[in-house]
C-alpha cells in the first residue's frame, strides 16, 4: 500500500476535510503519479453533494489530474519517472468490448470505471479522485502532456477540455460552420477556445452579461446574454451544432428552433432533472438531439497534443486545499473564471 493525503468528502451534508487513505500498491502496468495540479469540475460537485443518487463516502472527489511519474509497475512501458502526464475521468473498462476496442473506452459497454465515486474492477479497491497529493493508475488510461504548456492550465483539459473537444470533433466544427454554445463556465470556455481554433463561426449564449469580453477575448465571434423571443425568431434555423454545457435546466425547444435542416443540439450539462421536448420542433426540421460524455484515451491524447500546437490551456484560479470548500460555493455561485485548480503539493 502506499500512504497519501487528500480532500474528502465524508457525508454528502458536510464540507470536505483533510483525509489520509492508502492506495494500492504497485501492479506490473500500474504508473504512480505525484500530482501536481488538480482541477475542480462541476461533476465533483454534483457527486460529492448526491445530487446523482447514491454515492459512495468517503469521496476523495477530482477527475481532472496532472503530474509527474514518480515511479513504474515492472511490465509498465509507456512512460518513464519524471515525465509529464494527465489522467481524466476514467481509469479502467473492459478493455474488449466494440467501443472499448475503438478507443472509445468512456462508452464501454460493461461501463468505465470512474476515477473516484467507484469500486474497481478487482470488485474491492476504492477508487479515490485527484484531490490528493498522489495516485496509482494503469499506464493504459494515461495520457502525455506537452512540456510546453503552462501545466496548472492542462489539469482542466482533461474532463472540461476533452468534454468539448470531443463534440466540436464527431460533428466537425470547423470553417463554414455555424456553432453556439450554451454556458461560459468551466466546460463552456474551453468549447471556446477549441471551436475558434477550429475555425467555426462561434456564438456564445449566457445568463451572465459581465462575462462578454471574456467571450470575444477567447475567441467567440458573438456574444448573447439571456437571448430574447426576438432573437429567437430573428436567428431561427441558422446554426449548425449547439453545445449545451449549462449544470441546470435550460429551455431546450428555443435552442433547437436555432438549428437549420440536419443540425444537432448536444447535450453535454448533467442536471438532476429529465428534460421534456416537443417532437415537433425535432421533425419540422430533421432536428437531432444528441449527447456527448468525455472522450476515449486516443482522443484525450489527440486533445492534448492539439492543445500543444495551439498553446491552449484553460483560464483557471489556483487554490490551496483549505480553499476547496469555498471553490465549490463559488462554482455554484457562477463565480467562477473559469476554472479552481488546487496546487496538490499543497495536500
Ligand atoms: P460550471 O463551471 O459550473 O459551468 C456551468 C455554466 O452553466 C455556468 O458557468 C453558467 O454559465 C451556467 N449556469 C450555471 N448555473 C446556472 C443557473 N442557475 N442558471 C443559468 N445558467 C447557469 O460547470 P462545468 O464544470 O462546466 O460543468 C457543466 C455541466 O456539465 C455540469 O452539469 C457537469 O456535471 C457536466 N459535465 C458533463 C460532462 C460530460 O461528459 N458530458 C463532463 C463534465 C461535466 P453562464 O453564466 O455563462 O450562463
Ligand atoms: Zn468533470
Ligand atoms: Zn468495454
Amino acid at each position: 500500500m502506499v500512504k497519501a493525503r487528500g480532500y474528502a468528502v465524508l457525508t454528502p451534508k458536510t464540507d470536505l476535510v483533510p483525509f489520509e487513505f492508502d492506495r494500492r500498491a504497485l501492479r506490473p502496468h500500474d504508473v504512480e503519479i505525484t500530482i501536481t495540479h488538480t482541477g475542480i469540475c462541476h461533476s465533483d460537485i454534483h457527486q460529492g453533494r448526491e445530487e446523482w443518487g447514491q454515492a459512495i463516502f468517503p469521496m476523495v472527489p477530482g477527475h481532472e489530474i496532472v503530474g509527474r511519474v514518480k515511479d513504474v509497475g515492472e511490465k509498465a512501458s509507456k512512460f518513464a519517472p519524471g515525465q509529464l502526464v494527465g489522467v481524466g475521468v476514467f481509469i479502467d473498462s473492459c478493455r474488449e468490448c466494440e467501443n472499448c476496442k475503438a478507443g472509445l473506452q468512456q462508452y464501454c459497454a460493461q461501463g468505465m470505471t470512474g476515477t473516484y465515486n467507484t469500486i474497481e474492477r478487482d470488485g474491492s479497491t476504492v477508487a479515490y479522485g485527484g484531490y490528493s497529493n498522489l495516485i496509482v493508475v494503469d499506464e493504459n488510461y494515461v495520457v502525455s502532456v506537452p512540456e510546453t504548456l503552462e501545466v496548472a492550465g492542462v489539469a482542466p483539459l482533461m474532463c472540461a477540455g476533452i468534454t468539448l473537444y470531443s463534440p466540436l470533433r464527431h460533428w466537425e466544427a470547423g470553417p463554414g460552420k455555424k456553432v453556439g454554445i450554451i454556458g461560459l463556465g468551466g466546460l463552456g470556455h474551453m468549447g471556446v477556445k477549441f471551436a475558434h481554433a477550429m475555425g467555426a463561426h462561434l456564438t456564445v449564449f449566457s445568463h451572465s452579461e459581465r462575462k462578454k469580453s471574456d467571450a470575444l477575448a477567447m475567441g467567440a465571434d458573438d456574444f448573447v446574454a439571456n437571448p430574447s423571443d426576438d432573437y429567437f425568431k430573428k436567428n431561427g434555423s441558422s446554426f449548425d451544432l449547439i453545445l449545451n454545457t449549462v449544470s441546470v435546466d435550460v429551455d431546450l425547444e428555443k435552442y433547437l428552433s436555432l438549428l437549420r435542416l440536419n443540425g444537432t443540439l448536444v447535450l453535454i450539462g448533467l442536471p438532476g432533472k429529465p428534460y421534456q421536448v416537443p417532437a415537433g420542433v425535432l421533425l419540422g426540421k430533421r432536428r437531432r438531439l444528441a449527447g456527448s460524455m468525455i472522450g476515449g484515451v486516443p482522443e484525450l491524447q489527440e486533445m492534448l497534443n492539439f492543445c500543444g500546437s495551439n498553446q491552449i490551456v484553460s483560464d483557471i484560479e489556483l487554490i490551496q486545499p483549505d480553499y476547496i470548500n469555498k471553490a465549490w460555493e463559488r462554482t455554484v455561485a457562477r463565480d467562477v473564471k473559469y476554472r479552481f485548480v488546487i496546487d496538490a503539493s499543497s495536500f
